[in-house]
């Protein structure tokens, strides 16, 4: 029996440590990935902690060399993980690598035996080194502590028990081997590694570096460098005056999906009820899934350096999806588990601050820099505004920077400056919407608006359509379509309410009501128009016409309530109807209607008969 035989000792895993073992090596688990994030954390830590012994304790030779290597050897079916950092001597691996140190774990295990739990928080409880069983059936630990001159090698199957006994190791640190079960070759792929290694801790203080046995035989002959996988490189944790342009740059690039230049970069630490640093970007151009239904945002977030998610939808609002970054804290505890992130105190509070900073930055923008925030609006302006359609509180931050086209001016003004420079007695923001700008400067509804010289908002965003109904009011004012219910501006002198018609108008409207009456809801003597014949508008309290249009081309069931034609009685068409006997009437009144859907842009059931009815109106 030799002396090392001797020495080895065979320990029985504590009874919570073994049934997690069951449940981890047994159970189908969609991330099994995490195991590296879990391996390359602790030994993060461990390089950490060497770290700050070889600065603090003046008989620890300094050091500062520290790396992290990955060896992936696919013919013995082997990943290593290897650190030159504080390494573990006997009591420490029998201590951190048997038992359960954290309270609460218990609880934790039982929920992921219940299959309530989520394995991705398995470090939180101080166990996430047992996730290697999920890839592993052999897992082997040799280590030697910075200050031992001995070193022990740990063994375990997962299966009730380990055993440790002294060995060879001329190193510092910890290594740390997987036996691949057969189920999980995927891993034994140096670029799977790779890619495990950038998606999950790119970040990490120390360099990565990923090699295999092949790459081994092939740079014997070449002594080719070895590449390392991670930037290795907390950018946003570095002092802002240190970081140059093109490191912002290159770090936009490469955290997101973005090809250009960022068009401002927002980098701040905030210390106070929340700690965190956020590195973020307002970009030049818009992502190709702006408009994804998923509304999937950009932002990445990290506690302490180590990568939590990506997709953690409570960081941002989804109206500001397209801002690329990052968010530090040191306030959560590393691996807490998406659900709880969700709905976190912390979280949410850094999501509103965040929230009010790019806000204020955009604001900021389009003082300073009035053409860049023109381009940044084209591109965002509908995405930022979806923010006014859902309650929360920073409506007031968007309306300070949001912009509309109108009637009276040839560039887009805010809010305010509506009410300011275009006040109405009746404090109203007219508006009207369709599809372009010229077409509504054309448009039937804005003829009187025009002579008068009101101001009214051409709203060619969809979403402007609902929230502006929703919203109601700016400040004191109303938001009022133009093309829905009465208009209400003070009444000229030729004006006259409907009851003071001439009977023979009265008449023909009437007429005109029970002659259309499968067409339109109402016919009405139009206030609005001044030099077309007819429009069409929809009734006070139904949807508005050109929201209308846009839903029923998205597929969605609207109501189908008919809309209200608005005849301009001194019109020459209407004198030349009105004054036709009745089976004439009956013949060219509807050219009335017609008329308002073209108007309206839209097609006619039977064009040619319009038209012919025209041609013989003529000549009557
Ligand atoms: P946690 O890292 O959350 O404490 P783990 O189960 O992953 O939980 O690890 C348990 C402990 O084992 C660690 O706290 C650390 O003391 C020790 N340990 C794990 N890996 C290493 C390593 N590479 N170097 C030194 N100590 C390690």
């Amino acid at each position: 029996m030799t002396k090392q035989q001797a020495e080895k000792k065979t320990v029985k895993f504590e009874t919570e440590v073994s049934k997690l073992l069951d449940i981890v090596a047994n159970s189908l688990y969609t991330e099994k990935e995490i195991f590296l994030r879990e391996l390359i954390s602790n030994a993060s830590d461990a390089c950490e902690k060497l770290r700050y012994v070889s600065q603090t304790d003046t008989n620890v030779k300094k050091t500062d060399n520290f790396e992290i290597r990955i060896h992936v050897n696919e013919k013995n079916k082997t990943i290593t993980i290897q650190d030159n950092g504080i390494g573990m001597d006997e009591s420490d691996m029998q201590a951190n690598l048997g038992t359960i140190a954290k309270s609460g774990t218990e609880d934790f295990i039982k929920k992921l035996g219940d299959k309530k739990g989520d394995i991705n928080q398995i470090g939180k409880f101080g166990v996430g080194f047992y996730s290697s069983f999920m890839v592993s059936d052999q897992v082997v630990v040799r280590s030697k502590k910075y200050d031992s001159s001995s070193s022990y090698l740990w063994t375990s199957d997962g299966k009730g028990t380990f055993s440790i006994e002294p060995t060879e190791f001329n190193m510092s640190g910890t290594e740390i081997t997987l036996s691949i079960k057969k189920d999980e070759e995927e891993f034994l792929s140096k670029y799977r590694i790779e890619e495990i290694v950038k998606k999950y801790s790119d970040f990490v203080p120390f360099p990565i570096f990923v090699n295999s046995e092949e790459d081994k035989k092939e740079k014997k002959d070449k002594e080719e460098k070895e590449e390392q996988v991670n930037s290795a490189e907390a950018i946003w944790l570095k002092d802002k005056t240190k970081i140059k342009e093109d490191e912002y740059k290159s770090f936009f690039n490469q955290t997101s999906t973005y090809y250009d230049e960022p068009l401002q970069t927002i980098h701040f630490k905030a210390e106070g009820v929340v700690n965190y640093t956020a590195l973020l970007y307002l970009p030049k151009s818009q992502p190709q899934d702006l408009y994804h239904p998923d509304r999937k945002n950009k932002l990445k977030l990290y506690v302490n350096k180590v990568f939590i998610s990506d997709k953690l939808d409570s960081l941002i609002p989804a109206w500001l999806r397209f801002i690329p970054g990052v968010v530090d804290t040191e306030d959560l505890s590393l691996n807490i588990s998406r659900e709880i992130l969700q709905n976190n105190a912390v979280i949410n509070k850094i999501s509103t601050a965040i929230t009010k900073r790019i806000l204020k930055e955009i604001s900021e923008l389009k003082k300073k820099k009035p053409d860049e925030f023109l381009a940044f609006w084209k591109n965002f302006g509908p995405v930022i505004k979806e923010g006014l359609y859902e309650f929360n509180d920073f409506h007031d931050q968007i309306f300070d920077f949001s912009i509309f086209h109108c009637s009276e001016k040839d560039e887009m003004i805010t809010l305010d400056k509506y009410i300011n420079d275009y006040a109405n007695d009746k404090k109203k923001i007219y508006y009207i919407s369709g599809e372009n700008k010229e077409n509504l400067l054309n448009s039937p509804q804005m003829e009187l608006f025009k002579n008068k010289n009101i101001n009214v908002l051409l709203i060619t965003d969809p979403v402007d359509e609902f929230w502006m109904p929703m919203k109601m009011k700016f400040k004191e004012y109303d938001f009022t379509s133009i093309t829905k219910g009465e208009v209400d501006l003070e009444d000229t002198k030729d004006d006259k309410k409907e009851s003071e018609q001439p009977k023979e108008n009265k008449d023909f409207i009437s007429y005109l009501k029970d002659h259309l009456k499968d067409k339109v809801k109402d016919v009405k003597v139009s206030k609005r128009l001044t030099t077309s014949a007819s429009c069409l508008v929809a009734d006070e309290n139904d949807m508005d016409m050109h929201l209308k249009k846009l839903m029923a081309a998205n597929n969605q069931t609207i109501s189908d309530e008919k809309r209200i034609l608005e005849i301009n009685i001194n019109h020459s068409l209407v004198s030349k109807v009105m004054s036709l006997d009745k089976n004439s009437k009956d013949k060219f009144s509807e050219i009335l209607y017609d008329h308002a859907k073209l108007m309206e842009g839209e097609n006619l059931d039977d064009p040619k008969k319009y038209t012919n009815l025209i041609a013989e109106l003529v000549s009557l």
